[in-house]
């Protein structure tokens, strides 16, 4: 590192856990963040400002009005600017050390498995179901931990699972496939805006956590968060012994 990195990133070298080292783990890591909306917000900025050197973000949306209640990667200057582009200029403006690769694409599974090939963390912060079990297959099949997060009105929710290990539930054992009736996408449902802040911050502190080793994640545990009386709730998770996706052997595309 040289003195400009030492300074910027002088608050987290202080702490015995990350230091000099872990700092640099960081600067070296590599994160897939799928989603640049109101979770992919907070924890693109947090990763992008925390040093995590090379960040992929993928969306295939552009800014639009409704999104600036809590899309704070964007602002009013940039509605109808693809939002991974959006997100790119605003973390070149927080930290221009980091790698920005800024994909403005929906994505499929097969896409997935190619970008998460190269990927230290997978982080969910997508906003409907079907891309939530392709993105947990296919850190199934790469062994990747993946940071979920999800905010539908007043409740949020934060998991990670670890799947770098085969012991611990996947995604799926949380939520087995119902077809599209599960799709609760915010386009259709209130989200009150901090709470999207909230919890991507979580899942920013479980990414950055992940990569520096440290601490105890969320792997196995499901936080929940009711931000009406603001409660705080976890929930252990076990492994759906009638999974598809992480008991059997049928991963396949
Ligand atoms: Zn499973």
């Amino acid at each position: 590192m040289d003195d400009n990195q030492l300074l910027r990133y002088s608050r987290h070298i202080l702490l015995p856990q990350i230091g000099v080292q872990g700092q640099e783990a960081l600067i070296r890591s590599h994160v897939l963040l799928v989603g640049a909306g109101g979770l992919g917000s907070p924890v693109a900025l947090y990763l992008a400002a925390s040093g995590v050197g090379n960040l992929t973000i993928c969306d295939g949306d552009k800014v639009d009005l409704t999104n600036l209640q809590r899309q704070i990667a964007h602002n009013t200057n940039r509605i109808g600017m693809p939002k991974t582009s959006s997100a790119r200029k605003t973390l070149a403006s927080i930290n221009p050390e980091v790698n920005v690769i800024a994909l403005n694409e929906r994505m499929d599974e097969r896409r997935l498995l190619e970008l998460a090939a190269n990927a230290d963390v997978v982080v969910d912060a997508s906003d409907n179901f079907p891309t939530r079990y392709a993105i947990n297959r296919v850190c199934m099949i790469r062994k990747k931990p993946l940071v979920s997060g999800a905010v539908v009105r007043f409740d949020g929710q934060v998991a990670v699972f670890d799947l770098r290990h085969t012991q611990g539930p996947c995604y799926h054992c949380l939520f087995p496939a119902n077809g599209e009736d599960q799709d609760m996408r915010c386009a259709v449902m209130g989200v009150f805006a901090p709470l999207v802040g909230i919890i991507g911050c979580v899942q920013a502190a479980e990414t950055l956590k992940i990569l520096l080793d440290i601490g105890q994640t969320l792997d196995g545990r499901l936080l929940l968060l009711d931000g009406l009386s603001m409660e705080w709730h976890t929930i252990k998770l076990n492994k759906d012994p009638a999974c598809t996706v992480c008991v059997h052997e049928t991963v396949t595309l």
